[in-house]
């Protein structure tokens, strides 16, 4: 590092693990958690003897600026979180790290309807409008890539109309696990006879992706599966809220390896009461 150049008398282990002198590698490509945080996050296995300006151009070449936005967005929390850690000494884990991707607003390609961008994205829940049913849907990863759905629908009343969870599904990335969610619950809407549903998740990834329409990852083909339900719908949107705002369908998910396949009609599991109750009360009700 820079400083130790100068003959500046600082320790050059990792301040995380201790286990490797901290270079920029080490830091952003090597150490355990950054590792842990480019998997979840993105998918991406990194190999150890990676340099770090290959990697950067080994991402500007796929001229995604999604892509690129998001690996700005990881090297931005990493670099916070090893600050955190070492100056004020907060926790340095890979989910803080993840969760603090989400929070910050990615300036991300989209520039259809500007004009909605959930650039913080609301906290709470809130109620649909009278004729629009609205779907949560949530995923939730666990060992082995093995991940979890789980949705909660309500009406403009709050009344829950079906809940239901899924496990396990396939998933390489925490936002493809948000994505197949998204196209199982689709499926389910349409036999369950919606016709005007709005889907909210909590993956700003997804939101974006979707938005943009098109691409070439995974996540897009994804996508373009739930694009051809559309017609299976007389009204679709996807709107996107904070994981707070999202904590029945988080609960449907987290729980879904217990829950198993289970579809619920104008009821959900013990233990979803008290989330769709808190859900109630923190959302106003809509003026018809
Ligand atoms: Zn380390």
């Amino acid at each position: 590092m820079h400083l130790r150049n100068k003959q500046v008398d600082v320790d050059p282990c990792c301040p995380v693990c201790g286990e490797e002198d901290e270079t920029i590698e080490h830091l952003f490509l090597r150490c355990h958690v950054s590792r842990s945080c480019w998997f979840v996050k993105l998918g991406v296995r990194i190999d150890p003897g990676t340099l770090f300006t290959d990697f950067m151009r080994e991402v500007l070449q796929q001229r995604d600026s999604w892509v690129v936005a998001e690996v700005q967005n990881m090297i931005y929390c990493l670099w916070e979180a090893r600050n955190r850690w070492l100056f004020e000494e907060r926790k340095f884990d890979f989910a803080m790290v993840i969760a603090r991707t989400q929070t910050l607003g990615i300036v991300a390609p989209v520039t259809a309807n500007a004009g909605e961008e959930p650039r913080h994205g609301k906290a709470t829940w809130s109620r649909p409008a009278a004729s629009v049913i609205k779907v949560n849907v949530d995923a939730s990863m666990g060992r082995d890539n093995l991940a979890g759905f789980g949705f909660v629908a309500r009406d403009g009343d709050g009344e829950i109309l079906a809940a239901g969870s899924k496990y396990p599904s396939v998933a390489s990335s925490s936002t493809i696990a948000e994505a197949l969610g998204l196209r199982w619950v689709m499926e389910i809407s349409s036999q369950l006879g919606f016709r005007r549903v709005q889907f909210e998740t909590d993956s700003l990834q997804l939101y974006y992706a979707w938005k943009k329409g098109t691409g070439r990852s995974v996540l897009f083909s994804v996508i373009h599966d739930c694009i051809s339900f559309l017609s299976l719908f007389d009204f679709v949107d996807l709107s996107f809220v904070r994981r707070q705002g999202n904590a029945c369908a988080d609960f449907m998910a987290r729980n879904a390896s217990t829950l198993s396949d289970v579809i619920w009609i104008e009821e959900g599991p013990p233990g979803l009461f008290c989330l769709l109750q808190a859900d109630l009360l923190a959302s106003v009700p809509v003026l018809s």
